[in-house]
């Protein structure tokens, strides 16, 4: 066992790539460096893996000796480094393995795929259906019915394969069977084949639970695997509201309180719907079953719907879902469920009035929590906040050195590829004690609504909470060529930068497909591009991610005075 400790630097004087490479070459030379990284000049950072015993000093002046500063920023030890050799597990029998990730979604296969492409030999040990939320349950299935919808809505009549003859009911039955179509599909081509090509990783069926440090019990058979994985997800969760339970909270057919899960199975449209909470889930079911032809009452506590985007934004969201024909009441406080001759009463306060809804559905999407009930987390030392989710430190690891956690169990960020990336990040620190950061800065957010939520990065309060010294630049839609010529000028776009530094903070964009156009902004926050850079940089004409480089001058200059696509 040899004792590694994980250095993160503050490095100054990086002016471009070759910098980043002189101090990588500077750190990697003082002996008992193990690795050494600098992710980007632009980064100002390196972080290194070092034997516990190397002086920080000794870096310090190797990167002085190369022409640049360093400070050190923290220094951890690293818990304990597995040194097994890959694959010497096979000799302690069928039963041993390098790694046993808990739960078969987006988290734990990318978990399973790093151990294996690292050389261990890996467990994935699976309750339900392989694949979890987002192929089953969740992205997929959701996003066919959303741009079946879109179609729809958009053509008066639906383009969706053809069926654009059939009236709304038979339509909506065809719609569903298509995308259970899809969804088998992509279980099959995204899970199932991807497994038969990984002979490394055992594939087991059965519901895992923790016993003591490092053991796991699946149908009654204890395992003790080299670390742990814990990738078993999150489920639908409804605040405690009196009568909710009674009126069939939480469904498990569709004639009952639905969740987004059941929502998504219906087999028929309902002619009214309230849908509680209107955050991402809520937010796209609602428009979704409003264009289909439900009438949709969409209820949301906060004072505003999509609470955490960028304020300005939410408003212009709900103005043109109102527009639509959605109804939505804000600074809802729902304080009972009733379920009366078929339909759902609904009462709530909203200031000092209480109102009343019904509806033939009802739709709650008012949040997700951790699976972590019956895992034996308690036994095995593992803590969790107040949410019940797991408590991870920056590398993903629980407070049991043997065990990590990645995806929707950690509470943070659920979003699919946060939890294949966490996936990978956590196997890849359990196998190897790499010690890489978990790195939540610049994650992309998408609310399928159209016009579709996107952004990255700070909102304006956030980076004024942060003391930044914030300049924020809004670019209408209509001063995109793109969405002028699509006859489309719905959302505008906000970027928030920092002056002192002329770097990009947060991006927040509210237009049709804005999904397609914030990474664009991801890389500029990730990589610290600044906006001068932005501006200098070509964007393709028309198309709406111009709006990007536009709103990047609209720092500096009235956009409405710039020619076709010139600075
Ligand atoms: C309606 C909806 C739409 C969404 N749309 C998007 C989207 O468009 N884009 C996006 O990025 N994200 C979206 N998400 C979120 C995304 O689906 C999740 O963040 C992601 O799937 C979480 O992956 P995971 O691996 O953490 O968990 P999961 O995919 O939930 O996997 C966990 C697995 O663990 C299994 N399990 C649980 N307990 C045990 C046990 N004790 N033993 C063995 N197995 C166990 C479960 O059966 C499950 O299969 C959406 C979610 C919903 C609900």
């Amino acid at each position: 066992m040899t004792k590694l400790e994980q250095l993160e630097f503050d490095i100054r004087g990086m002016t471009c790539d070759s910098c980043a490479l002189h101090v990588e070459r500077a750190l990697k030379k003082v002996s008992g460096v193990r690795e050494a990284e600098v992710p980007g000049w632009e980064s100002g950072r390196a972080s290194v893996l070092l034997e516990e015993d190397v002086d920080s000093q000794a870096l310090i002046e190797s990167v002085r000796r190369a022409g640049y500063g360093a400070s050190v920023k923290t220094r951890k030890p690293v818990v304990e480094r597995w040194v097994e050799k890959p694959g010497s597990s096979d000799e302690r029998g069928d039963d041993h393995f390098d790694l046993m990730v808990i739960g078969a979604g987006s988290a734990g296969f990318a978990a399973a795929i790093k151990g294996a492409e690292l050389g261990y030999r890996v467990a994935m040990v699976e309750a339900g259906t392989i694949g979890g939320t987002c192929v089953n349950v969740g992205c997929v299935p959701s996003k066919t019915l959303i741009r079946a919808m879109e179609q729809y809505h958009q053509a008066g009549q639906s383009r969706f394969r053809g069926v654009h003859t059939l009236p709304g009911a038979l339509y909506w039955a065809h719609v569903m069977a298509d995308k259970d179509e899809l969804v088998a599909e992509m279980r099959q081509s995204k899970y199932l084949d991807v497994l038969a090509a990984y002979p490394a990783i055992t594939s087991m069926e059965g519901r895992a639970r923790l016993t003591g440090e490092n053991g796991v019990e699946i149908d009654g058979k204890v395992y003790t695997p080299g670390k742990i994985l814990i990738a078993t997800g999150a489920q639908p969760w409804a605040p405690p509201i009196s009568g909710l339970k009674e009126a069939g909270y939480p469904s498990t057919s569709s004639g009952q309180v639905l969740t987004s899960t059941t929502a998504l199975e219906l087999k028929e449209l309902p002619r009214s719907m309230i849908v509680l909470g209107a955050n991402a889930v809520g937010l796209e079911l609602a428009q979704t079953f409003a264009r289909a032809g439900t009438r949709v009452t969409l209820l949301e506590l906060l004072p505003r719907i999509a609470p955490f985007e960028d304020e300005e934004i939410s408003q212009a969201l709900q103005d043109y879902l109102v527009e639509e024909g959605l109804k939505i009441v804000t600074g809802f406080q729902t304080t009972r469920v009733e379920k009366l001759n078929g339909r759902y009463i609904l009462t709530g306060i909203q200031g000092d009035q209480e109102i009343t809804f019904d509806a033939e559905q009802l739709l709650v999407a008012t949040g997700r929590r951790p699976n972590t009930a019956g895992l034996g987390l308690d036994e095995a030392g593992i803590r969790l906040g107040k949410r019940g989710e797991i408590l991870v430190d920056e590398t993903l690891r629980t407070d049991n050195p043997h065990v990590y956690a990645a995806g929707d169990v950690t509470g943070q960020d659920m979003f699919v590829y946060v939890a294949a990336y966490g996936g990978g990040l956590a196997a890849e620190n359990a196998l190897t004690g790499a010690g890489r950061i978990y790195d939540a800065s610049y994650i992309p957010r998408i609310t399928f609504t159209d016009p579709q939520v996107a952004s990255a990065g700070l909102t304006e309060e956030q980076a004024r909470e942060q003391g930044y010294v914030v300049e924020v630049s809004t670019l209408p839609m209509s001063f995109v060529p793109r969405a002028l010529a699509a006859r489309d000028t719905r959302g505008l776009v906000k970027l928030v930068a920092d002056a002192a530094s002329d770097r990009l903070l947060g991006a927040h964009i509210l237009a049709p497909e804005a999904g397609e156009m914030i990474q664009t902004a991801v890389l500029a926050i990730r990589f610290g591009i600044m906006l001068t850079q932005l501006r200098e940089t070509m964007f393709p004409y028309l198309t709406n991610v111009e709006g990007l480089k536009l709103a990047a001058l609209a720092f500096e200059k009235d956009v409405a005075l710039l020619s076709c696509c010139a600075g």
